[in-house]
C-alpha cells in the first residue's frame, strides 16, 4: 500500500505514525514543502538560549493525546511541567498591569445575571456579540477579547463562537447558561489528571525528530504539492502515485489546491524574542495579554523562563513578545516601560509568522462542512487532516490523526 502525507507538521508526522502502526508494511512517502519538518513547531537553540517559534505551553488536562504521543516515542523523561507562577496570568489595562484574578470583582455581577439571560437561538454569532449578549460588552472587551487573542490573534467580532470556543456556545444550548455549564463541567473534568502546563525539555523540535525518525516515511524535502489526483499527487511537477493522499496541509493550501476553498483566512503575526543576563523579571506568572481596545501593537508576552525554569540553566531571562507588527526596539521599549527592564538584552530576534493561525469566522462551521462534502464527492481518495477542523492546538491535531488512522 502507497500512502503520500503532505504536509511535514505536527499533523502531517502524526499521521506518518499512526499510519505505520496501522499498515506496519506500508510505503510511506511525506512531501514538505520547507527544507525542515514540523510547520509551526520549531526549536531554535541561540547561543545556549532555547526559545519555541511556535507551541511552547500545553495544558496537562487538555492534551492527553499529545502526552500519549510524547510516551509512545520514548520521551516521557522529557516532560517538564511549569513552574507553579505560571498560573498567574496578567491583562494590560490603561497602562499597566494587572493580575487577571484581579478583574473577578468586576464579574460578579455579570455572573449573577447570567443564568437568567434566555439562551440564545443557536445560529453562529461573532464571540463578542455572543459575549456582551450573555455578559455584557464591559465583560466581552476586557477579559474576552484577549482569551481569544492569545489563541487566534483574530478580531472577536468577526471570529465565532461556535467554532473558537465551541464549550462556550455548548454550555449555552445544553444548560441554557455559562455559569451552570462550568458548574456542570467540573464535575465531569474532575478525574482528568494533573492541573498545569507542559513542555519538552529540549524543545517540541525533540518530537518532531523522533515522530520523523521512528515513522519511517520517506520524506522529501522542498517539494510544494501542486495538485491532488484519484491515484496520487503532483509534486515539484513530478507524479508521486499513492492508494492514499493525506492532506495535511493548512487550510489555505488545501483550499487552493482542490479550488473548493479560496477565502480561507489565517491571522499573521509577527514573533520576537528577548533574552536577558540573570533574572530580570520582577513579576513571575505565564505573561501577560493585550486587549484590542488599548490599541496596542502587543497582542501579549509569554514569560518563557518564569513558566519552564528547567529550560534557562543558566538563570537568563527569555520573553516571547507576540505583535501585529514586529519591532524589536519597540518590545525593548515595552520590557523597560511596563516590566521596569532597562537591562540590555543579550539576544533579540523577530520573524513574521505568515498565516500563522486559522481564523474561524462566523459561519465557518457550515463553510467547513461545505468543503468537506465537496472534497469527498470530487477527491474520494483524500483524507483531511490539520487545524481548521477541530481547533488549533497541536492536541487536536494529533486527535484528528490519530481517529483516522486508528479509529
Ligand atoms: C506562534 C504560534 C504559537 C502557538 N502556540 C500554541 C501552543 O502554545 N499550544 C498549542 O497547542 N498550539 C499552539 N499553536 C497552534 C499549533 O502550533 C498549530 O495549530 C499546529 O502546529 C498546526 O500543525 P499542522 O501540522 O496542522 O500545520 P502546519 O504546522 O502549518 O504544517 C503544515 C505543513 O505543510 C507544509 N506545506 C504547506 N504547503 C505545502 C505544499 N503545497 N506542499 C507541501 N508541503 C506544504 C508547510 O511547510 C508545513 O510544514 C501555535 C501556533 C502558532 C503559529
Amino acid at each position: 500500500m502507497k500512502i503520500a502525507i503532505l504536509g511535514g507538521g505536527i499533523s502531517g508526522l502524526s499521521a506518518a505514525w499512526y499510519a505505520r502502526k496501522k499498515y506496519p508494511n506500508a510505503e510511506i512517502s511525506l512531501l514538505e514543502q520547507k527544507d525542515r519538518l514540523g510547520g509551526w513547531i520549531q526549536t531554535s537553540h541561540e547561543n545556549g538560549l532555547l526559545f519555541e517559534q511556535g507551541p511552547r505551553t500545553f495544558a496537562a488536562n487538555r492534551s492527553s493525546h499529545l502526552v500519549e504521543l510524547i510516551e509512545e516515542t520514548g520521551l516521557s523523561s522529557q516532560l517538564i511541567f511549569s513552574d507553579p507562577c505560571a498560573e498567574r496570568r496578567f491583562l494590560f489595562c490603561k497602562g499597566k498591569l494587572r493580575r487577571a484574578a484581579s478583574f473577578l470583582p468586576m464579574l460578579i455581577l455579570p455572573l449573577i445575571r447570567e443564568p437568567f439571560i434566555p439562551k440564545g437561538k443557536g445560529e453562529d454569532e461573532s464571540i463578542y456579540d455572543f459575549a456582551a449578549r450573555r455578559l455584557g460588552p464591559k465583560i466581552a472587551n476586557t477579559l474576552i477579547d484577549p482569551m481569544a487573542l492569545g489563541i487566534f490573534a483574530g478580531d472577536i467580532h468577526k471570529l465565532s463562537i461556535r467554532s473558537c470556543f465551541p464549550f462556550l456556545y455548548r454550555w449555552e444550548q445544553e444548560r441554557g447558561s455559562l455559569v451552570l455549564g462550568a458548574f456542570f463541567s467540573q464535575f465531569s473534568n474532575k478525574k482528568k489528571g494533573r492541573k498545569g502546563l507542559f513542555t519538552l525539555q529540549s524543545g517540541m523540535g525533540t518530537l518532531i525528530e523522533e515522530l520523523a525518525l521512528q515513522s519511517r516515511a520517506d520524506i522529501r524535502f522542498e517539494t510544494t504539492v501542486e495538485t491532488i489526483r484519484h491515484d496520487g499527487v503532483i509534486a515539484n511537477g513530478a507524479f508521486y502515485p499513492a492508494d492514499l493522499v493525506v492532506s495535511a496541509l493548512n487550510g489555505s493550501t488545501i483550499g487552493q489546491i482542490t479550488g473548493l476553498w479560496r477565502d480561507f483566512y489565517e491571522a499573521d503575526l509577527w514573533i520576537v524574542h528577548l533574552a536577558y543576563d540573570g533574572d530580570c523579571l520582577p513579576k513571575k506568572g505565564f505573561g501577560y495579554l493585550v486587549p484590542t481596545q488599548e490599541g496596542e501593537n502587543l497582542l501579549g508576552m509569554i514569560w518563557d523562563s518564569a513558566i519552564f525554569p528547567q529550560q534557562s540553566p543558566s538563570g537568563k531571562t527569555r520573553v516571547t513578545l507576540m505583535m501585529r507588527e514586529g519591532n524589536v526596539e519597540e518590545a525593548i521599549a515595552v520590557m523597560k516601560r511596563y516590566l521596569g527592564v532597562d537591562a540590555e538584552p543579550i539576544f533579540t530576534s523577530a520573524h513574521l509568522a505568515k498565516a500563522a493561525i486559522p481564523q474561524f469566522y462566523v459561519g465557518y462551521g457550515k463553510r467547513l462542512a461545505r468543503f468537506e462534502e465537496e472534497a469527498k464527492k470530487q477527491f474520494p481518495s483524500l483524507i483531511l487532516l490539520g487545524n481548521y477542523l477541530r481547533g488549533v492546538s497541536v492536541n487536536a491535531c494529533i486527535s484528528i490523526s490519530k481517529e483516522y488512522f486508528l479509529g
